[in-house]
């Protein structure tokens, strides 16, 4: 079995709890609960989504009033003002790619769930590119930063950031976590059960 950390090959005894010989982490045949602890992951992400679009995710402060603005309501500031390559990034690194990586975990679970036998390669891929723009997912966050630094060189304004900030944060660490949940040998268990049969 390879090793999920350092991907060393390591030939595994049965009934026994391995750790990789290179860098000291547990091995196994598959992530154990792999299944339940992607979904569990991957619904709590979902449920934070809601409020991480609904609330502010910054308070703009200035003369002594307050204004509260989500993602949304920046979009279609920076929409307005002109700014649409700003605006389409915003909407795409926030609002879109989330959106895709729930979708794509959903449907890699469910047709991992249903022992599909189509497009094992495909999904292998899908899965690929969920993990990896997970490692971008930052960028997200670094959007809002950028946000925030706009609007406070503009005005004589105050910034801090709101509650929703912290809801699409938790979204982000969630559907990474629940990225890493999921173990891409499952798409291929079915398969090889089925050649083994034949
Ligand atoms: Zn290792």
């Amino acid at each position: 079995m390879a090793c999920h950390v350092c991907g060393l090959l390591v030939q595994a005894r049965p009934g026994h709890h391995p750790h990789c010989p290179r860098c000291g982490s547990a091995l196994h045949f598959r992530k154990p609960n792999s299944l339940s602890r992607t979904w569990a992951l991957l619904l709590t992400a979902m449920m934070m989504y809601v409020p991480a679009m609904a609330l502010p995710v910054m308070q703009t402060s200035a003369f002594g009033s307050t204004q509260g603005d989500t993602i949304m309501s920046g979009v279609i500031y920076f929409l307005k003002g002109g700014d649409w390559p700003l605006a389409l990034v915003i909407f795409v690194a926030s609002v879109m790619v989330p959106i895709l990586k729930m979708m794509a975990l959903i449907y890699l679970l469910i047709s991992v769930q249903r022992h599909s036998r189509l497009r094992h390669r495909q999904r292998t891929v899908l899965y690929r590119i969920t993990e990896l723009m997970g490692r971008w997912s930052m960028v997200d966050v670094f959007v809002i930063a950028i946000m925030a630094a706009l609007v406070q060189m503009g005005n004589l304004a105050q910034i801090t950031p709101g509650l929703g900030a912290v809801a699409f944060a938790s979204v982000v660490i969630l559907t990474m976590l629940s990225a890493l949940s999921f173990d891409p040998r499952l798409i291929w268990d079915h398969q090889e059960q089925l050649q083994h049969h034949e």
